[in-house]
């Protein structure tokens, strides 16, 4: 039978339009209005891409954003200083620093650097740290978003063996630590895979649910997958296909077709987990804010 196709994009539209409310209910209560800073350096077209989406998903969410743009040339001091300074202004809850960033910049120092309690995309070594305990924390945004579709799509990891795919520091290794907290929508057992695992296929078949975040397409092919297994496919590769007007076109990292008629469920690239994961950087931002609201209160 053919797998449910879980969209990121309906459930990703459920959670911004209440993102939404609470935002309308911050600034009623408060007079808070939350506020997202966006550090673009350079002119990489995707990087710009991602920027303009998230300032306009914010301001559909009634969230303000603004995003600093700075020359490819700029030095590490011009980024630290710029990231000092919007520390500091408290019009912005949320503060991120596009990645990647150009070769003269540090991006662990640039990290280092924002203010944890303003890191809305939840990767300050602080925030990882409070992950990694089970504590309160912003969660980082792509492995949020594959909790939350897992849970809204009725599929709670508590008890199942979940099996991660890649080890990065944004994806592989936070949705693992995640996954195994003693907590709600937690409690599975994990595996977690990179390229020196032996025989991938016989760890990937044990799965119950199977999350991909290789960057590598048909990493996973259907003799990878348990019968009736559910697959979330985290990744987004660039193929070139010249029918189409930009000349490329999005893959994950999952033979689709093929894995489709063996999962249960299975997320579509694209339309999977990224627009979860704006959706929760605008979430993680209104929570910012709400605290920014207790703590002034
Ligand atoms: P990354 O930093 O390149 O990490 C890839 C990980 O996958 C590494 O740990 C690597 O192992 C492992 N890996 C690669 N090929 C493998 C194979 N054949 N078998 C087993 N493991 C393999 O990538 P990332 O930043 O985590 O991103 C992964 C993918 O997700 C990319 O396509 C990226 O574009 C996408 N992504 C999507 C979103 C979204 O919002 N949808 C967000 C972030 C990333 P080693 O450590 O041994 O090298």
């Amino acid at each position: 039978m053919a797998a449910q196709i879980i969209s990121g994009t309906r459930i990703a539209k459920e959670i911004r339009a209440e993102v939404a409310t609470g935002v309308a209910e911050l600034r009623e209560r408060s007079g808070v209005t939350p506020g997202l800073a966006v550090v673009l350096v350079g002119d990489d077209p995707a990087s710009a891409t991602y920027v303009r989406n998230k300032g306009r998903a914010c301001e559909e969410a009634g969230i303000f954003s603004e995003t600093f743009n700075l020359p490819a040339s700029t030095t590490q001091g011009e980024v630290l200083d710029l990231v000092k300074r919007l520390n500091g202004d408290s019009r912005f809850h949320g503060l991120l620093v596009q990645i990647p960033l150009p070769d003269q910049i540090d991006e662990d120092t640039v990290l280092l650097a924002i203010d944890p309690a303003k890191d809305v995309d939840g990767l300050h070594p602080f925030n990882v740290g409070r992950l990694v305990e089970g504590s309160p924390t912003f969660l980082p945004c792509t492995p949020a978003g594959i909790q939350q579709m897992l849970l809204r799509s009725g599929y709670d990891p508590e008890g199942a063996h979940v099996v991660v795919c890649g080890r990065s520091n944004i994806v592989g290794k936070p949705v693992a630590m995640l996954m195994v907290q003693k907590a709600a929508g937690a409690n599975a057992t994990v595996t977690m895979c990179h390229t020196r695992t032996k025989d991938l296929a016989s760890v990937t078949r044990l799965a119950d649910i199977l999350i991909v975040a290789a960057g590598r397409p048909n990493t996973i092919t259907a003799d990878m997958v348990k019968d009736g297994a559910v697959v979330v496919d985290v990744g987004m590769n660039r193929i070139d296909d010249p029918s189409r007007e930009r000349g490329f076109r999005l893959v994950g990292d999952v033979d689709f077709q093929a894995v489709s008629d063996k999962a249960a469920a299975i997320t579509p690239v694209p339309g999977g987990v990224g627009p979860m994961t704006i959706a929760m950087l605008l979430r993680n931002t209104l929570l910012a804010a709400e605290r920014a609201a207790a703590g002034a209160g």
